[in-house]
């Protein structure tokens, strides 16, 4: 039995919708807060358990009988440390043989790191896993391909600019689906315990190489500008963008220009058995879904 933390989530719901064409929905569980999110897998005949992260007595109940977790990451930056060492403890608790966890590509593991916060729990929860009681195969992910539309706003076309602070620093990004199908290909198959597999793309560009792809693509001169984080920080205060977003975009960006995400691999097209889906070829479905 599988069971997949996060199913509410796109990336853990991609995970599920994957399983359920490998293997039959009776062998696939699905961890949810609140299981009225999740009636459309109910109806596929997932197995919906209600658990929080917070909640470690629920967190062993819903493991209860699993051999193979799906651990998506939690999204509560500032409480997650503590929600996912319940989850590492439940699972050995309640006896589940191998844990897959979505943990983060980096360089720097030091508190110097500009997504240091981000980091904190990716780095204590790699360690709980692999300080032993269960199998485990960390999946150090890339930034998902699907954080640039979020990254470059939703006006990027009508303004010709790309403003973010990560000078010509490059990022290996993956799609968050090919992620997903990866993992189900890792959780229907053998021999990954005890593995570190880097999920990145084959390719890393940088925002100017971004800009180059949309300019392309649109036939409009997109330019791309890496402000300092001072001007960053103001204009997108000037913007109205809350402050803990700011702190979070110009923190990720400045972890693009030293580098942090600058590194494929060719685990996930290995995984897939097919090439990842490329920066153009997203940004064209995502900006101009009726071209050909
Ligand atoms: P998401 O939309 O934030 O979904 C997070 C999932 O985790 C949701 O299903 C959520 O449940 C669940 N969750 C959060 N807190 C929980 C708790 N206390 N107990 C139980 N479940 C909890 O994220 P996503 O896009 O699917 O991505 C998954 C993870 O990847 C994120 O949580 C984050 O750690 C990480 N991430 C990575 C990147 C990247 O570029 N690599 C970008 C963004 C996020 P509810 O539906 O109940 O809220």
């Amino acid at each position: 039995m599988i069971l997949v933390t996060g199913a509410t989530g796109p990336l853990g719901k991609a995970v599920v919708e994957f399983l359920l064409q490998k293997t039959p929905a009776s062998n696939i569980a699905a961890l949810v807060r609140d299981p009225a999110k999740a009636e459309d897998l109910k109806a596929q005949g997932v197995d919906i358990r209600q658990g929080d992260y917070n909640d470690y007595a629920s967190l062993v109940k819903a493991f209860t009988g699993i051999d193979k977790l799906y651990f998506v990451s939690g999204n509560d930056i500032p409480n997650r440390s503590v929600q996912q060492a319940n989850v590492v403890r439940a699972a050995k608790q309640a006896g589940v043989k191998h844990a897959l966890y979505t943990s983060f590509l980096r360089k720097n593991e030091t508190s110097t790191s500009p997504i240091a916060l981000v980091a904190q729990a990716h780095l204590e929860t790699e360690a709980a896993l692999m300080a032993g009681g269960i199998a485990y195969t960390i999946l150090r992910h890339t930034l998902y391909t699907d954080m640039l539309p979020f990254f470059m706003g939703d006006k990027v076309l009508e303004s010709g600019v790309i403003f973010q602070p990560a000078g010509e620093g490059k990022v290996s990004y993956a799609l968050r689906t090919d992620m997903a199908e990866a993992a189900a290909n890792i959780l229907t198959s053998q021999g990954h315990e005890n593995k570190i597999y880097e999920i990145a793309g084959n390719d890393a560009v940088s925002y100017q190489e971004v800009a180059k792809i949309m300019s392309d693509l649109s036939g409009k001169s997109i330019n791309y500008i890496s402000p300092t984080q001072e001007s960053f920080r103001e204009e997108l205060t000037k913007a109205g963008v809350p402050e803990h977003y700011i702190g979070l975009f110009g923190g990720f960006a400045e972890g693009i220009k030293q580098g942090e995400f600058d590194h494929t691999d060719p685990t996930l097209e290995k995984l897939l058995g097919r090439k990842p889906v490329s920066v153009k070829e997203y940004l064209k479905t995502v900006y101009f879904p009726s071209a050909n």
